[in-house]
């Protein structure tokens, strides 16, 4: 059996992502397909960490646009989050999974708060880590959450999970016929071609830090082992081709 390629990963998990084919809110067979699919990968004794979004529930962006100042928008943004990480650390620990949520807004009846040190020592103790309220600061998004935290908790790779993409293209593979899927890339060709995979301060947080990412798709069972076990799937983007 392959061995996996990496220790520590981060798992970033859209809120879309939970929300299934509804779009909007959480849909339990959906987070349970996720769930076991993490548990297969803490099987092999690799040490998970989550940053679950919360678009399926509340974007800040959207908040602003209808008015309401950006800074509140985005807290509630946040709190969403909260509730997805709540949602997903309920479906893991039905099948036996030990989780740990932490958030960066401190609700100490709810979850823990974030403390890096006791992520990381939950982390070694084969427990899943759930990152919830992005990074407690608005302007920013879950996709610059999960650099941060990869970048402080020193994990090799962030696995961004899309629900409707397999990996990064060249343009909307629904808008145009001639779309090209990307088997590695850059950071700086995602800046530069501005592709929508994350946010220009997540890319630039992960290009700083040398921290690769693997776009790849949740929808087929079994992936985020594959990208475990050094499988290529979906598009890797990097600092720089090997
Ligand atoms: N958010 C924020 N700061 C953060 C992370 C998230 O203000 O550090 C807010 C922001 O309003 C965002 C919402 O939380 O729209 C949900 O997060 P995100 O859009 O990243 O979720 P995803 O797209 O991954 O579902």
């Amino acid at each position: 059996m392959k061995q996996p390629i990496f220790k520590r990963i981060i798992l970033k998990l859209s809120g879309e992502a939970l929300a299934g084919q509804q779009g909007y809110g959480i849909d339990a067979d959906v987070i349970s397909s996720i769930a076991e699919q993490v548990e297969e990968v803490v099987a092999l004794n690799v040490q998970v960490a989550i940053v679950v979004g919360g678009g399926n529930i509340w974007r800040g962006i959207s908040g602003s646009a209808k008015g309401m100042d950006r800074a509140t928008a985005d807290y509630m943004g946040m709190l969403a989050t909260v509730m997805n990480s709540l949602a997903l650390q309920s479906a893991l620990e039905k099948i036996g999974v030990p989780t740990r949520v932490q958030t960066s807004i401190e609700m100490q009846q709810v979850a823990e708060p974030y403390i890096r040190r006791r992520a990381i020592r939950h982390l070694e103790k084969g427990r899943v880590v759930i990152f919830a309220g992005g990074t407690g600061n608005p302007y920013f998004s879950t996709d610059t959450t999960a650099a941060l935290r990869a970048a402080e908790i020193e994990a090799e790779v962030i696995l961004m999970a899309k629900n409707k993409v397999d990996g990064v293209y060249s343009a909307d593979p629904f808008l145009d016929v001639h779309a090209e899927k990307f088997e590695t890339l850059t950071y700086l060709e995602m800046l530069n071609k501005n592709l929508g995979v994350m946010d220009s301060t997540a890319s630039s947080l992960c290009m700083d830090n040398d921290i690769p990412l693997i776009v790849f798709s949740i929808t087929e069972k079994g992936n985020i082992k594959r990208a475990v076990i050094g499988e290529k799937i979906g598009t890797t983007v990097k600092g720089s081709v090997d």
